[in-house]
């Protein structure tokens, strides 16, 4: 059987992640309601801005239900701003904020931290796991430090992590999504879902 992935769809790079895991042979589901996390076998988190999409879970009661489902073990991937929304903390630069999170991963991330404000660049990336390099996209992008020796660090930059995994939840910074590189979408099922 196909595995069947909810991709997150209130605001942000939804179709991008839809389209990369079809074609990586998944089916797929618009997460937009808590009945529409029925069955998946992994949640995937999209970009987009972080203090918008915690302000939409909360309104349609998609908090608890997710939290829930993280609690059975679902693997759940979230991209840039679904890394923030998955992290336990939230800083600008070094100051903690007051933002609510799902806070399902002992991280904390910083917000808007490589370079200024609307800075994106592409860098390539070594990626345990991956024998060549990755095409990285980084818009807006956190850092991921780690608050715990439990996380397992799968990049890192000079300025510092960018994907890492803790247990059932991974967190990448950039923007696998809008490449043509299906390789980590890949990973994430084979490793998260069929556990290979
Ligand atoms: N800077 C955005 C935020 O803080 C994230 C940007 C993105 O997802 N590309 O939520």
């Amino acid at each position: 059987m196909k595995p069947y992935v909810g991709v997150l769809a209130l605001q942000g790079g939804v179709s991008e992640h839809i389209n990369m895991l079809n074609s990586i042979d998944c089916k797929t589901v618009e997460v937009r309601r808590p009945e529409h996390l029925n069955d998946i076998n992994a949640l995937v988190i999209p970009g987009g801005e972080s203090t918008a999409l915690i302000k939409l879970l909360i309104r349609w009661d998609l908090v608890t239900p997710i939290q829930n489902l993280s609690g059975t073990g679902l693997p759940i991937w979230g991209t840039c701003a679904g890394s923030i929304l998955l992290s336990h903390e939230i800083s600008e630069k070094e100051h903690i904020v007051n933002q609510p999170s799902l806070d399902l991963a002992p991280v904390r991330a910083e917000r808007n931290s490589f370079g200024r404000q609307l800075a994106s660049f592409q860098e390539d990336l070594i990626i345990k796991g991956l024998k060549e390099p990755f095409p990285g996209i980084f818009i807006r992008a956190p850092l991921l430090h780690p608050l715990s020796e439990s996380t397992e660090i799968l990049c890192s930059v000079q300025e510092g992590v960018v994907f890492l995994r803790c247990g059932n939840i991974w967190l990448s910074s950039f923007h696998p999504e809008l490449t043509d590189d299906t390789r980590i979408h890949k990973m994430f099922i084979e490793k998260a879902i069929l556990g290979s």
